[in-house]
């Protein structure tokens, strides 16, 4: 397809609708993001089909931890992003990436062959930012709903609303960061804004199954009340949103210490006070997921080794309750 969306010409130049930073390009100029551009008076996509990778991982490593256990599931990258943490886990081809043009092209339809020749449900939408490549998410999606595939976005959640309800019933799964609850946060060492992450949260929880996830850095997002900040808004919208507390690694242009077990397990029990289901990442330790009525252990997870335990038909096989997510 390549027909750029949500644009709009102008005398000296294009105004982007896409995401919040509203980029005004001149002749030549690209957008914050680095894939979206002014060439000869036409919105550019140049990296459009142009993936930085794709694999087979396990649907843990998103984190989805309540969709499809165990599964593996077909994930593609791309080029490019609308934010910019000097923590990046992925800068090589979020920022700091020359042109994507060497890579092959893959048009839409052929990710989608891709996934229905592997053992997987679906494709993950992943490792940099997709949403900026609005118009392949949206064709490639589409192809594979009609083929009875599922779509997840893993993603910045810093998009407008119009586009954002435009994408959102072509996906059956997000997990999106929500990497502080301070304004000042986002602005100042993201370069974003927060409250349009908020109202993409709010969009995804009725319409996907959302599951979140906080990196959390030492001195700057770990305090016990913006945890609770966080869980709390994830509560308000719904008490089965899983949440993933990550521990960050020094990375990119952050040279603070790593996040310890130690810095998250309190982080943890503040945020279990809001929400039923509360994991930790990037650590040693098991992530497993309890009943919330009776503390049965359901699923074991050791690292990406998932056993299901005491989940049958989507309920605790202990008591009966029902379990939030969408199990295969
Ligand atoms: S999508 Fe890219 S070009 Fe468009 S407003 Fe956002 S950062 Fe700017």
């Amino acid at each position: 397809m390549n027909s750029p969306l949500y644009y709009q010409p102008g005398k000296d130049g294009l105004r982007c609708r896409l995401c919040p930073h509203a980029c005004f390009l001149k002749e030549g100029e690209t957008g914050i993001c680095g894939v979206r551009g002014n060439s000869s008076g036409r919105m550019s996509l140049p990296c459009y089909a142009r993936l930085s990778g794709f694999a087979l991982d396990p649907i843990e490593k998103k984190p989805l931890y309540h969709f499809f256990p165990g599964r593996n599931i077909l994930s593609a990258g791309f080029y490019g992003c609308n934010l910019r943490c000097p923590f990046c886990q992925n800068y090589g081809i979020s920022r700091e990436f020359r042109r994507s043009a060497d890579s092959p092209e893959t048009p839409p339809a052929g990710l989608v062959t891709q996934a229905s020749r592997g053992d997987t449900p679906g494709i993950a939408y992943t490792y940099s930012e997709p949403l900026v490549h609005f118009e392949y998410l949206l064709e490639c999606a589409g192809i594979a709903r009609s083929q009875g595939l599922k779509n997840i976005l893993v993603s910045n959640g810093f998009i407008n609303e119009t586009p954002a309800r435009e994408l959102l019933p072509l996906l059956d799964a997000a997990n999106i960061d929500l990497k502080s609850f301070s304004p000042d946060f986002y602005r100042e060492e993201l370069g974003g804004d927060l409250k349009p992450v908020l109202r993409f949260l709010e969009l995804a929880s009725a319409s996907v199954h959302l599951e979140v996830t906080t990196l959390i850095i030492p001195g700057k997002n770990d305090s016990l009340s913006e945890i609770t900040e966080i869980s709390s808004f994830l509560a308000g919208l719904n008490p089965d949103i899983p949440l993933h507390l990550s521990c960050y690694r020094p990375m990119y242009r952050y040279t603070l210490r790593p996040a310890t077990w130690e810095d998250i397990r309190p982080l943890l029990d503040a945020a279990r006070q809001k929400l039923r289901y509360v994991y930790p990442g990037n650590v040693r330790q098991e992530s497993n997921t309890v009943c919330p009525s009776c503390a049965e252990l359901l699923i074991r997870r050791q690292g990406y080794n998932v056993q299901i335990k005491g989940l049958r038909d989507g309920r605790c096989a202990r008591c009966g309750r029902e379990i939030a997510g969408v199990w295969g």
